[in-house]
């Protein structure tokens, strides 16, 4: 079972399923880690980004585990390797191709059916788990998403601001796991909200709706 928590990039996702997680007992999913390791390994098998034909076979090819806040890209530790500028441009350049959202999603799904979790992405509400009982789609102002980002990566605002507009669009205008709201997702914009807020909110509707 999946508690979806789907939005665009500095929203507040990872920050908020991670809190939810971790109150109602839950494990944490972090799916754009797993396309962020595709880019990775893409990268040191010398593949480029927008070769959809060679990716769909490499993605597939990948073990990528998660242990505790660690993630395993064939047993290696990349966490920090994943986390680059250049890692995230290619990570929303390689999850345009079908063949590499198969492969995640297929992996996303076997995980989740073993167990409670908070998971979070684009897709998750939409085409990971449809049933999933409660979505949240979580949004916030470019300028505020962009202020967000820029404090964890130490660039400058003006710097993830274009990159993050970059990024948008190929998630949103993609033909596959567009970057959508569900119809049934309970929209929340974090901007101006603390983070407790948020995942108190989140965490009443898991509870309103027996979840935990
Ligand atoms: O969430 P995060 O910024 O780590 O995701 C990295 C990239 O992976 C995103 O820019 C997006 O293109 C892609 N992604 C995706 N589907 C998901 C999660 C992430 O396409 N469920």
């Amino acid at each position: 079972m999946v508690i979806a928590i789907d939005g665009p990039a500095g929203a507040g996702k990872s920050t908020v399923a991670r809190a939810v997680a971790a109150e109602l007992g839950f494990t944490y999913l972090d799916s754009g880690a797993m396309y962020r390791s595709v880019a990775l390994a893409a990268r040191e098998a010398g593949v480029d980004a927008d070769d959809g034909g060679a990716l769909g076979p490499l993605a597939a090819g990948l073990e990528i585990d998660f242990d505790g806040r660690r993630v395993l890209l064939d047993g290696h530790d990349v966490g920090d390797a994943i986390r680059t500028p250049e890692v995230s441009a290619d990570a929303s350049r390689v999850s345009v191709h079908p063949a590499v959202r198969e492969a995640m999603v297929a992996r996303q799904q076997e995980l989740i059916a073993a167990g409670r979790y908070v998971a979070e992405g684009r897709d998750i509400g939409t085409v990971v788990s449809p049933d999933s009982p409660l979505k949240v789609f979580l949004t916030a102002s470019d300028e505020e998403r962009a202020r967000r980002r820029a404090v964890d990566t130490g660039e400058d605002v003006e710097t993830v601001l274009a990159a993050q507009r970059a990024r948008d669009a190929r998630d949103i205008e993609r033909e596959h796991g567009a970057l959508r709201a569900a119809d049934d997702a309970v929209e929340i914009d974090t901007t101006g909200l603390s983070l407790e807020a948020v995942v108190g909110r989140v965490v009443a509707l898991a509870r309103e709706r027996g979840l935990a």
